[in-house]
């Protein structure tokens, strides 16, 4: 069928399906921009009681001054519960979020197309299903898309709008403008596993089990890490309790499966555990932490006061952490310069940024010993925290290296010499994703680095991030960790390398 061009507007009544934690935040947001909405939910009295709880959240919000009680009353005015799916007759948009069941989302837009205009656009609000496969028993396919919103949707700003292969452009174009104007951050995807931000983020999650798993540091010193010196809003493990290790494990399967085994995707034995023993986090009071209702979280594992070093002499240039030679001067270190590839030695210890090799290899591969290791941090003069890691944990140069870092002003943190460390494999191998999301035409540079901060508040996209640290940088790193595991899990994507070798950027 050919599909004029939908325009919205605020008399369009929405359609939502499913009065759930989606269902009714994404009625909620409908409704705050403007238009009647009328949500329908499968289960006797599940949409009145779900308007009620958002009747007492609005309520609370005008307590605290957030909104006003007219605000409130506009909102709740506007959304209307019905209890037949007949009821959505009327709808221009109808967004559905419903349980995460194919044969109930497939079922259910059967029965809707024989109800609504052949105009009305249809969304799913799936989190793991392929929109073609959806929407390929549709008479009308192609006013049918993936509108994936993120919880809580009426909070988070990122909507996915995903095309599936019958899905008109232009429907696709309609929605996405329809998403700026509710406020929201709208990205263009296609449909393939995990759309972009469940297919992107897997390595945060992967990373950090595997570090668990090899003992590389404690669960709160690694969230820490990653909060202090990776900038991101919420460390691995405190976000796959608040995620649910039940559901974060559910997508990562999916994901798995979906691309035939990919090793990439690999779930992690570990959580499989964690879930078998029904510690999903948050929700069952124990995860990686225990809730009592608060996470009992211990303090990180900071290195003791150790002396300031007396001689500082830089080799090259540092590349991300070239600014650690200014402030060594500002700590009034003596500092001296060396032709060199981007090392430091400190009182006889050789101090270098991880390129994805452990220590111990870096030490033998460049004949250089002691040799301690530091991570990678988002702003190396922000950043209150600083990783290291050295050879068969050698105490002395440690030391010498935490006294070297604490003179800055930085509290130091010893992991075990894993490749790659934590940050920089972690960053490294959401690029490495990146691109291969870029590669298969997921999406676009510019709207993969939107998802990922809008949808998961990452602190920087990966494609800003890799072109930061140069693709080189981010080739190299995995490519060692390649080396280090054996692993394909951690082959470097092609288009990555092609665009490295090229001097080329992800986002050209
Ligand atoms: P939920 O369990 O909170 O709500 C689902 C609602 O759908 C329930 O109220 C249920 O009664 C109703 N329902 C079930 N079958 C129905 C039918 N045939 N017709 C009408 N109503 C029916 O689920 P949720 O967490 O809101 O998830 C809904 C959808 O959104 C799923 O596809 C999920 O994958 C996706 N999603 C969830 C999240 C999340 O974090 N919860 C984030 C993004 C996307």
């Amino acid at each position: 069928m050919a599909i004029e061009l939908p325009r919205f507007d605020t008399r369009d009544i929405v359609g939502v399906i499913g009065a759930g934690t989606m269902g009714m935040g994404i009625a909620e947001v409908a409704a705050s921009a403007g238009h009647h909405v009328r949500v329908f939910d499968a289960v006797e009295g599940a949409a009145v009681h779900a308007l009620d709880e958002l009747a007492t959240r609005l309520d609370s919000r005008v307590k605290r001054g957030r909104i006003t009680s007219e605000r409130r009353d506009e909102i709740l005015g506007r959304i209307q519960v019905v209890h037949k799916l007949v009821g959505l007759a009327k709808s221009r948009l109808v967004l559905e979020a419903v349980v995460e069941s194919l044969g109930i989302k497939v079922g259910l837009f059967k029965s809707l197309e024989r109800i609504v205009a052949k105009t009305t656009i249809i969304g799913t609000n799936t989190s793991s299903f392929s929109i073609t496969e959806i929407g390929a028993d549709l008479k009308h396919p192609e006013r049918f898309l993936g509108v994936h919103f993120f919880n809580p949707a009426s909070v988070m700003p990122l909507v996915e709008v995903i095309t599936g292969m019958n899905t008109a452009p232009e429907v696709a174009a309609a929605v996405h403008g329809l998403m700026s104007t509710w406020g929201k951050s709208p990205v263009f995807a296609k449909s393939q596993p995990g759309f972009i931000v469940n297919r992107v983020a897997r390595p945060y999650y992967a990373e950090a089990l595997t570090l668990l798993q090899e003992g590389a540091a404690s669960v709160s010193t690694m969230d820490a890490i990653y909060r202090d010196c990776g900038g991101f809003r919420m460390g691995p493990f405190e976000l796959m309790d608040l995620i649910g290790m039940d559901v974060n494990l559910t997508v990562t399967q999916s994901v798995f499966e979906s691309y035939y085994g990919d090793p990439r995707y690999r779930p992690s034995v570990l959580q499989e555990e964690m879930v078998a023993a029904r510690r999903l986090g948050r929700k069952t009071g124990e995860g990686f932490y225990r809730y009592t209702p608060e996470p009992e979280v211990s303090d990180p594992v900071d290195m003791r006061p150790a002396k300031a070093p007396s001689s500082v002499r830089v080799f090259g240039n540092l590349g991300p952490a070239e600014t650690l030679v200014e402030q060594s001067v500002e700590a009034g270190l003596e500092v001296t310069h060396a032709e060199g590839e981007g090392y430091l030695l400190v009182d006889g210890v050789y101090l270098a940024l991880s390129d994805g090799r452990s220590a111990v290899t870096r030490a033998v591969e460049e004949g250089r010993s002691p040799m301690v290791l530091f991570d990678l941090a988002l702003d190396y003069r922000k950043t209150p925290r600083i990783v290291i890691a050295a050879t068969n944990g050698d105490n002395q140069s440690l030391n010498v290296a935490a006294g070297f870092f604490q003179s800055l002003g930085k509290v130091v943190n010893v992991v075990l010499d894993v490749p790659g460390m934590l940050v920089m494999r972690s960053v490294c191998l959401l690029v490495n994703e990146a691109a291969s999301a870029i590669a298969h035409h997921v999406c676009s540079a510019g709207d993969l680095d939107i998802a990922m901060k809008k949808g998961v508040n990452y602190p920087k996209g990966p494609v800003e991030w890799g072109e930061s640290l140069d693709l080189h940088r981010v080739m190299a790193v995995v490519a060692h960790m390649h080396e280090a595991y054996g692993d394909d899990r951690y082959r470097v994507t092609p288009l990555l390398a092609r665009r490295a070798l090229a001097h080329r950027k992800l986002s050209d």
